[in-house]
This record gives structure tokens, C-alpha cells and sequence, in this order.
């Protein structure tokens, strides 16, 4: 098996050559391994190889990695990127850097509550279901729409972005990943400020290169970097 190193290098290079067929600057990607199920220690490898934002999606599982010892010293930047229930939010608020999986008015007004206690400006994405498979969590298309303004006037909370989960098949999660572009680009015309709306969270093991030629900011990539769970 290849070592953590190796592969996120790997990750690197094509990226680059993603970047480079779509006209973007590299900078324009960010890299979030997603560590889900993975132990503590190897996080730290990964970040010794360079590697510096990290996704989980569990609570819990989070939360123990957060307090365990052998990050003690190691300043990684969380990333929230699991469905994450109202009753949850108080949990994590503190800790991440920006929340990925808001999908309801009230997980944000919850968001929001929290935040204004915590004295705290948090940063999150809404959840957005382009597939439209059943089984999967995210507002539809035009709920993002009709909630979006009150979502704008809930304090102490910054929506970024957006974020979705792709169809399994590549076509398919192309064209969702064009939608959810278009999608923030019809929010970014409601907004009062639209040069926070930046980002696009979409991408994963099977399907990053795509994601970034339709305009990912951050791609979130669990396997390729970590190997299966
Ligand atoms: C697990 C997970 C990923 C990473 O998936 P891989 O296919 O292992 O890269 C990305 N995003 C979310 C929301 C996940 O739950």
C-alpha cells in the first residue's frame, strides 16, 4: 500500500493537472482529506506530509480525535463536513473552521444561536441534494432560493458556499456539479454581499478532477489519500 505521503502527492499532481486543463490557478483548490473512521495517528502523518485542513462527519468520532493527545501539537484546520443534526451544533461550534453540512433553516438558526453565545462569526455551507436520490440529505434547488433570505439576516453566521454529494456515476455528477455552480451564482444575485458566496464544495475520491473543471473550491477526499474504510 502506498504511504499517506505518496498519495496525497499524488492528489497534488492531479490537481495541478485538473487546474491546468480548466484555466484555473492552483490556488483556486483546497485539499480537505476527509479522516472519517481514520485513527488519530494517521492525521498526523498526513499533516507531516503537509497536509493541513481535515473533514470528519461524525460528531463524536470528532470529537475524540479533537481532544486526543497525539494532535496535541499539530494545528490542524477542521472541517464539519458530516450532516450535522441541530441538537449537535453546540458540540463542534467552536472547533471547526467552517461547518459543510447545513441543510435546514433550523440546523442555521441553531447555528446562529450558538454563535451569538460563543461571542463567534461561523462560517457555513449549505447542503444542496443535486442528485435528487432520496437517500441523500440537502435542500433542493429552489428551497436554497426561498430560504435564502432569512437566512442572510441570522447573526454571527457567514454562508460561503455550497455543498453537495454527487451521483455515483461521472456524467450524472458532472452535470450536478455544473448545477450547483449555477445554483450559486443565482445566490450570489440575492445576496447583500456577494463576494462572501465563494465557495464550492464538491468532489470527492471518484470524482475531484471533475469537480474542479466545473468550478470546485474544495475538494474533500477521503479514500484516495487514506485508503478504504
Ligand atoms: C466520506 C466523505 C467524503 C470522502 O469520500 P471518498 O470517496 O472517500 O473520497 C467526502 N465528502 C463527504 C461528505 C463524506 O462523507
Amino acid at each position: 500500500m502506498a504511504s499517506i505521503a505518496v498519495n496525497i502527492h499524488d492528489i497534488q499532481e492531479q490537481i495541478k493537472a485538473a487546474c491546468l486543463s480548466a484555466g484555473r490557478p492552483l490556488e483556486s483548490v483546497r485539499l480537505i482529506a476527509v479522516s472519517k473512521t481514520k485513527p488519530a495517528s494517521l492525521i498526523k502523518e498526513a499533516f507531516l506530509a503537509g497536509q493541513i485542513e481535515f473533514g470528519e462527519s461524525y460528531v463524536q468520532e470528532f470529537l475524540e480525535k479533537y481532544e486526543d493527545p497525539i494532535l496535541e501539537k499539530i494545528p490542524v484546520k477542521w472541517h464539519f463536513i458530516g450532516h450535522l443534526q441541530s441538537n449537535k451544533v453546540r458540540f463542534i461550534i467552536d472547533k471547526v473552521t467552517l461547518v459543510h453540512g447545513i441543510d435546514k433553516l433550523s440546523t442555521a438558526e441553531e447555528l446562529s444561536k450558538r454563535a451569538v453565545q460563543h461571542n463567534l462569526h461561523v462560517d457555513y455551507l449549505l447542503e444542496v441534494n443535486t442528485s435528487g436520490e432520496t437517500s441523500k440529505y440537502g435542500m433542493q434547488h429552489d428551497e436554497v432560493l426561498a430560504s435564502a433570505e432569512t437566512l442572510f439576516r441570522m447573526p454571527n453566521i457567514n454562508l460561503r458556499g455550497l455543498m453537495t454529494i454527487a451521483s455515483p456515476e461521472i456524467k450524472k455528477a458532472r452535470q450536478e456539479f455544473r448545477n450547483l455552480r449555477i445554483l450559486l451564482g443565482e445566490l450570489k444575485k440575492i445576496s447583500p454581499d456577494p463576494l462572501k458566496l465563494t465557495e464550492l464544495s464538491m468532489g470527492m475520491s471518484g470524482d475531484f478532477e471533475a469537480a474542479i473543471e466545473e468550478g470546485a473550491t474544495m475538494i474533500r477526499v477521503g479514500s484516495a489519500i487514506f485508503g478504504w474504510r
